[in-house]
């Protein structure tokens, strides 16, 4: 998908105001916990520079709907995108997109961001929403065409153009993202086979009894659900994928395989602070990370929860819209 598709990616250096100085708060990580941070600033009455910078293309957007009404084609990235340029500049929030930061150092009074690109972004304070990315595992075949993952508005893209036309679909995994796409593909006609290593889908998440519902549901719609299997490897011809062949040899045919297996929390910037990690960046219940001066929050972040106080330590990494705002 062309960023161009995305509309609101304000003109970079207007939105940042061009101030060299170290004189607000920098947000590394512009997506959903990134902007609901810069739009509560603002609303708690900040008045000093904000600058969320992000390394994607594209303005922020929201994720959920990429494996549901996007991947349909029945949303298009104008629905996704929150925000205008225009919102932007009204709120005084600089945005720079495309800019991958590599290397951060701070101390007490601020510190500065460096990207990729050898831009530097002088901050007093600082908030890591990085996010997580999508688990990879090595599998031998992984490399071939109409193989992949989604995390972002690309992949979606990709993975869409993919699936028309493919008459049979393998998704590597029966979580909540997996089972969607799987949904989508199987309402629209297309051969789809469930591969989940675990007994039962969605299970990090949800009960005993809702992954038998789910079961029930998918299976009823005619997608195959293969539980307690491991992928052996996935086959291919000429570059493009054949199918996945399972531990005991089986081969389930696929034009297009989706390997939907969790995500890993982008911690990356936290460990060159020296910040703990564990499972995410470890916050206490203001979102302070173990310094006690930067933020972190949404799916990069591991946080302080009472109802998990049986497991976990009592913290938890969320992956979800509703933590992260
Ligand atoms: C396909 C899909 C469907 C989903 N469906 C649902 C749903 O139905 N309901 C629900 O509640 N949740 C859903 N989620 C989860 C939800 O989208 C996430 O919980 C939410 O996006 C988390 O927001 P975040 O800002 O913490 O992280 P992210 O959305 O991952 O954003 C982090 C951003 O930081 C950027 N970044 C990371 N490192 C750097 C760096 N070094 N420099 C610059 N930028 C960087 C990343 O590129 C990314 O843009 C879904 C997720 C996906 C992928």
């Amino acid at each position: 998908m062309a960023s161009e598709t995305f509309p609101g990616v304000p003109d970079e250096d207007a939105a940042l105001g061009g101030h060299p100085e170290p004189r607000g708060t920098l947000i590394i990580g512009a997506c959903q916990a990134g902007v609901q941070l810069a739009t509560s600033l603002r609303e708690l009455g900040d008045t000093e520079q904000v600058v969320l910078v992000g390394e994607e293309p594209h303005a922020p957007y929201q994720r959920p709907p990429l494996s549901k009404e996007y991947l349909k084609g029945e949303a298009g990235a104008d629905m996704l995108t929150f925000r205008t340029h225009q919102w932007y500049a009204d709120k005084g929030i600089g945005l720079a997109v495309r800019e991958r930061i590599v290397q951060v150092a701070r101390d007490d009074g601020g510190g500065e961001a460096v990207a990729e690109s050898g831009r530097v972004f002088p901050f007093k304070r600082l908030a890591l929403t990085t996010g997580a990315a999508a688990r990879k595992i090595p599998f031998e075949g992984s490399e071939f065409e109409g193989v992949s993952y989604l995390r972002g508005a690309d992949e979606a893209g990709i993975l869409a153009g993919q699936l028309r036309g493919a008459r049979h679909v393998a998704v590597v995994g029966g979580g909540f993202i997996g089972l969607e796409v799987a949904a989508g593909a199987r309402a629209e006609g297309r051969n789809v086979t469930v591969i989940e290593a675990a007994p039962r889908l969605i299970g990090r998440a949800v009960s005993e009894a809702t992954s038998g519902f789910y079961l029930d549901a998918h299976r009823r719609r005619g997608t195959e659900v293969i539980l307690g299997a491991a992928v052996g490897r996935i086959t291919g011809r000429h570059d493009r994928v054949t199918g996945v062949e399972l531990a005991d040899g089986t081969v389930v045919p696929a034009e297009v395989v989706l390997v939907g297996v969790g995500a890993v929390p982008r911690t990356e910037l936290a460990g060159q602070l020296g910040l703990a990690v564990e499972n995410g960046i470890v916050v206490d219940s203001r979102t302070l990370a173990s310094d006690g001066l930067t933020v972190a929050a949404g799916d990069c972040a591991n946080m302080p929860n009472p109802f998990v106080r049986d497991y976990g330590a009592g913290r938890i990494r969320l992956e979800s819209v509703q933590n992260a705002v």
